[in-house]
């Protein structure tokens, strides 16, 4: 067949079949052809209503993007939210709560850098120059504005839309300060000789060894204090927080479409986690043309705190002493810091640190497999191992550029994308826990003292961040792991890039919350008929008593079909009794007062209620769906107090607000475009901004064997910090593996750990600026993000620029702190600081580039582009970031012109990874991916931490029907086999054997035809091929070692994660086979390239 747009089979078969090998173990030909080879002998093919879309064959369509424009107030749907000061609510002349952002109001295009390359004319040629245009990265070059949106990163305010919108937050600080917390107590157990091990994570109150005294005195069984004594203002350090810089009250703008004015004072976490700022009035910004910025705005500071330079010239640094350290006054002892700064960055020059292997480039095309067997390995910062050893875990928080470049300029040359990723709440084994009445932080930024301070001496600490020189709190001179005083650099605090501080009452505005659980499930006869109710039912009850919480415990029940049910639990009743309001226009409650009650108390009654539950809409024909009253009721019920709010719900909302019409046209699956990606109403991102501003949370899991809207309906999680869950074609008898994901996954969500009323922040070292958040919450102030809920399973990405030149920085920082209320009812702060050295040639930052994170913050960005602009935008875009980025590398690093396919070592599988992007269910084209099914993907895009991003994109395959105990992990006692992994490519399997592919959320076991007789008795129990059930879901449990062994791996592969993969064994007839396939990345499909074709267009594209 001829394809436009991608380089003719015809004329690369050839060297496909070269470069593949022309042979595979069972003797057939195998090339990467159009149609599944005939090993898999595939029965989807040209059934499956593949389209010959092709993902080079859409360059005519770049033309499009620029008028292409978000409707007004959806144009967020991505979960990503761009701060830029036009996008801050308010325009010129109106208050703004911070005072140095009314002076930053800039253009678009001065905020958000170079315009990228335009799309190259029509006339050439386009079968030459398949993927053209739509890059994600901001050019070489500063072109006059306004920029393209084609420009990932221009694409918001030139949109047109609001991307914030403000909660009307009026701002009287309330601080309720009651806490239990005892002044001055350090927590730590165990033994104090093991830095990380103060406490253990979480839950129970940690030991307090020793209570000091509420006045710390020095004269205890530590040295003596410092001569000159204490600093004349210790309390000049303080933690209050700054009362006067929000009191401004900031309005919505006018194109807010949030100002329904339900927002009130007692949301105002932005000025409890501290704000970056002092509302002093010299912070004027020196430069508007830099727009807000968490790097730029700090205050200004005396001159001679910025940059410190050495002011006192004492010849070579002594070792251990950054050379900015050398302008302190030499104290009255010596002072051993561990070593920081410049003198230590090991080679910082060149990478030299770096395993040689690390330094090579490689010509992809002769050399393009180049998987790792075993999983890959996130790169390590140059820096000196004193310094990365006491580094954040990249599990936790990663850069893109493990080489920060030193200037915008330079990482404009790389066209690499700068940002972060994060997952900040993550289980953790291990978590020093901090108490104290002081935490100590940076008096301009706001920065919690951390590993990557400087001391100047034992009374002053640099910070990292902004520069400033702060004192050492008096109370911070004892060091409880030691009772040594006088070692304020031995702190945990300043030992750990990730700790948990117990927040005093200064951190809290209101008494924190007691966990509030609200669900609301859909009983139409829809709903019924699924059979989920069931599932829910039991599983609250099983799980009733680990819901996390204490005796303040509140929970409530809502029903929903064409009117709005609620129950009764008021402690005392005989049974549970059910309100019926059957006005859906005007929403009321009745008797609020008893239907959130304590758990405690109304036990019996909440597990009446849940056994009866299930049958009471039995025989029900009400099949309207009132949602969005239901919902408006939920948050009435909810805004008192805040809490998550789970909704179930089977169908599209069919009356009242927020109802939805079907708009999936079943034809139109495959086309790349006028797909509706974006929502119908806003009715669900309004009320998820006013549960937001209530501190309420909504997580949605959609049970559905129709098309749901999940565009429209997704809003409600996406702006509320909730999750969504999907379960299509949920069926309690005819999709067993679907109820049971479901059980699984309900029960870990009933049972993980929350935190509630939570606000995090992510700041960086000046000159450094964030402007682009990723993930599920809501940008309340600038960047301060608002978490209602914040869970351990979601991830966040962060897009940075270079705003001020990093030239005289060696080192910079990157803290995140996310301040929540524990479901103890514990205000805590949790704080990761990740440090990176800054380099200055082209060349180290390709050496140091994550291509993971890169890929996750691609895909990130492209899912807002394939919203704000289309799908087909957001592929070119994808594919024109891997043209670029080795352009550049090509071009300005390598000093002969291979005629190959160049890549740096650390980039050897960025085209790997984006052409499975482009073959990921929210990017693909031609298959009959559903719409909703589309859009969950893209959800999960949003909100998956990095690790889980990857496996979906790219999963693990593995041959597993001759798993041996070689080279296996050893966990508690079981023995866990680690099989190799294999490309994604039907070259790597073979008939006679089993191969296991693990794509994170489903994971399928295909058997070869010829797979040996004792794999299919003594792992699947079968007597032979033939009698492998057509849908099988499960790997019995033989008393053998072949299937102990696969069965010990499939569950420790679960294990890994929060989520319940399903599993399912195929052999060759089973319709799923299809989806097995079409993650084979570097096979080709019908409208895919192969991975050896789409190096060959990359390197025509680069060559060129
Ligand atoms: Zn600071």
């Amino acid at each position: 067949m001829s394809q436009p747009g991608i380089p003719a089979p015809g004329g690369t078969i050839t060297g496909l079949q070269a470069q593949n090998g022309a042979a595979s173990t069972s003797g057939s030909p195998y090339t990467n052809g159009p149609v599944p080879n005939t090993l898999m002998s595939s029965q989807m093919s040209r059934s499956q209503g593949y389209s010959s879309h092709l993902p080079g064959s859409y360059p005519h369509l770049i033309p499009a993007k620029t008028p292409l424009n978000p409707v007004l107030g959806q144009s967020n749907y991505g979960g990503s939210q761009t701060v830029s000061p036009l996008s801050n609510y308010q325009g010129p002349g109106e208050t703004l709560n911070r005072p140095p952002m009314a002076s930053s109001m800039v253009t678009s295009s001065l905020h958000s850098g170079p315009a990228s390359r335009m799309p190259p004319p029509a006339s050439q040629s386009p079968a030459a120059t398949p993927m053209p245009s739509g890059s994600f990265l901001p050019g070489v070059n500063l072109p006059p504005p306004p920029p393209p949106p084609s420009n990932w990163q221009n694409n918001y305010p030139s949109t047109g839309s609001q991307i914030n919108h403000s909660p009307l937050v009026t701002s009287q600080s309330t601080v309720s300060g009651n806490t239990n917390l005892t002044n001055h107590q350090y927590i730590f157990s165990g033994d104090p000789s093991l830095q990380t091990s103060y406490i253990k994570s979480g839950s129970a109150p940690p030991l307090v060894t020793p209570p000091l005294p509420s006045t710390f005195q020095p004269g205890t069984p530590i040295g003596p204090p410092p001569t000159g004594g204490p600093p004349p203002q210790t309390s000049s350090h303080s933690v209050v927080p700054q009362p006067p810089f929000n009191s401004p009250v900031s309005q919505a703008g006018g194109t807010s479409d949030t100002n329904n004015g339900s927002m009130v004072a007692h949301n105002s976490y932005d000025e409890i986690e501290g704000g970056g700022f002092l509302a002093t009035p010299q912070l004027t910004n020196k430069n508007p043309k830099m727009g807000r910025s968490v790097g730029y705005s700090y205050p200004s500071l005396p001159p001679g705190y910025q940059n410190t330079t050495p002011a006192n010239p004492v010849g070579t640094p002594p070792s251990g002493m950054p050379p900015s350290s050398l302008s302190y006054p030499r104290g009255p002892q010596t002072f051993p810091q561990p070593p920081l700064g410049a003198n230590h960055l090991t080679a910082s020059m060149s990478g030299l640190n770096l395993h040689p292997e690390g330094l090579r480039v490689i010509n992809l095309l002769q050399e393009r497999n180049m998987l790792p067997s075993t999983p890959l390995q996130p790169p390590v910062p140059n820096l000196h191992e004193d310094i990365q050893k006491l580094n954040c875990s990249p599990e936790l928080f990663r850069c893109t550029l493990t080489g920060i470049p030193q200037t915008q300029a330079l990482l404009n040359k790389a066209k690499l994308p700068l940002g972060l990723l994060l997952h900040p709440f993550k289980d953790l084994v291990q978590l020093p826990v901090v108490t104290s009445s002081t935490i100590v932080r940076c008096r301009s930024c706001r920065t919690y003292i951390n590993p990557f301070v400087s001391f100047l001496d034992q009374r002053r600490w640099k910070c990292n961040l902004c520069y400033r020189v702060n004192d050492v709190p008096e109370e911070f001179m004892y060091n409880p792991l030691t009772r040594v005083y006088g070692e304020p650099h031995r702190r945990p605090e300043v030992q750990n890039a990730t700790i948990e501080f117990m927040a005093p009452s200064e951190y809290m505005l209101r008494p924190p919350q007691p966990p509030v659980y609200l669900f609301v499930f859909d009983v139409s006869h829809n709903a019924v008929e699924t059979g989920y109710l069931n599932s829910v039912c039991q599983s609250l009850l099983d799980n009733l008593d680990s819901l996390p919480g204490n005796t303040r415990t509140k929970i409530g029940f809502i029903t929903f079909d064409s009117t709005i049910h609620f129950y009764s639990l008021q402690e005392g009743l005989s049974q549970p009794q059910m309100l019926v309001v059957s006005d859906i226009e005007d929403v009321f409650i009745p008797m609020p007062e008893n239907l959130l009650v304590n758990l405690n108390e109304s036990k019996e009654l909440v597990q009446d209620l849940l056994k009866t539950l299930p049958q009471m809409f039995n025989k029900t024909l009400e099949t309207q769906s009132a949602l969005g009253p239901a919902l408006q009721a939920a948050f009435k019920l909810m805004s008192p107090t805040g809490g998550r709010m789970s909704v179930f719900q089977t169908q599209l909302p069919t009356l009242g607000v927020g109802a939805l019409k079907p708009r999936e046209e079943p034809n139109q699956r495959s086309s790349v475009k006028e797909i509706h990606l974006t929502p119908s109403t806003d009715f669900y991102k309004k009320l998820a901004l006013d549960c937001s501003g209530q501190q309420v949370a909504v997580d949605l899991f959609l049970l559905s064997g129709q098309y749901s809207d999940l565009a429209s309906l997704g809003c409600i999680s996406r702006y509320s910090a909730g999750s969504v869950y999907y379960y299509p074609s949920y069926h309690h008898q005819h999709n067993p593996v679907q109820v049971q994901k479901f059980q699984k996954e309900l029960q870990r969500y009933l049972t993980r750990k929350i935190g509630f009323e939570a606000v995090m922040r992510i700041r960086c070292t000046k000159g450094l600026s964030i402007h682009t958040f990723h993930g599920n919450f809501f940008v309340r102030s600038t960047d301060l993000l608002s978490l209602p809920n914040v869970n351990p399973d979601a991830g966040y990405a962060v897009q940075m620029s270079v705003e001020e030149s990093l030239t005289d920085t060696q080192l910079v920082s990157f803290q995140s702190a996310l301040l929540y209320t524990s479901s103890k009812g514990e205000r805590r702060i949790r704080v990761h600081t990740l440090c990176l050295p800054v380099v200055s040639t082209l060349n180290e930052v390709f050496l140091g580039a994550d291509v993971q994170a890169i890929s996750g913050l691609l895909a990130n960005m492209a899912v807002d582009r394939s919203v704000s602009a289309s799908l087909s935008d957001a592929r070119d875009a994808l594919v024109n970031a891997v043209i670029d980025s080795l352009s550049a590398y090509r071009s300005s690093v390598l000093s002969n012109q291979h005629p190959g396919l160049m890549v740096p070592f650390s980039l050897r599988l960025f085209p790997l990874f984006v052409l499975a992007l482009l073959k990921q269910k929210s990017f693909q084209t031609g298959t009959n991916a559903r719409l909703d099914e589309r859009i969950f993907a893209m959800c999960q895009v949003k909100n998956q931490p990095l690790v889980y991003l990857m496996l979906t994109t790219h999963p693990n395959l593995y041959r597993v029907d001759n798993l041996s105990d070689e080279g296996s992990l050893s966990v508690n006692d079981r023995t866990i086999p680690q099989p190799p992994i294999l490309q994604l490519s039907v070259e790597k399997l073979s008939r006679d054997g089993a191969f296991l592919m693990d794509a994170g959320f489903v994971m399928m076991l295909w058997v070869g035809k010829n797979c040996g007789q004792s794999f299919l008795s003594q792992v699947l129990g079968v007597q032979n091929y033939a009698s492998i059930p057509q849908t099988m879901t499960d790997l019995p449990e033989l008393d053998t070692p072949e299937s102990a062994r696969i069965i010990t791996f499939i569950s420790w592969l679960r294990e890994q994660r929060p989520f319940f993969p399903i599993l399912y064994i195929i052999r060759d007839e089973s319709p799923i086979k299809a989806i097995f396939l079409q993650n084979m990345v570097e096979d080709r499909t019908e409208s895919a390239l192969s991975y050896y074709e789409f190096l060959l267009h990359i390197q025509q594209q680069v060559n060129k």
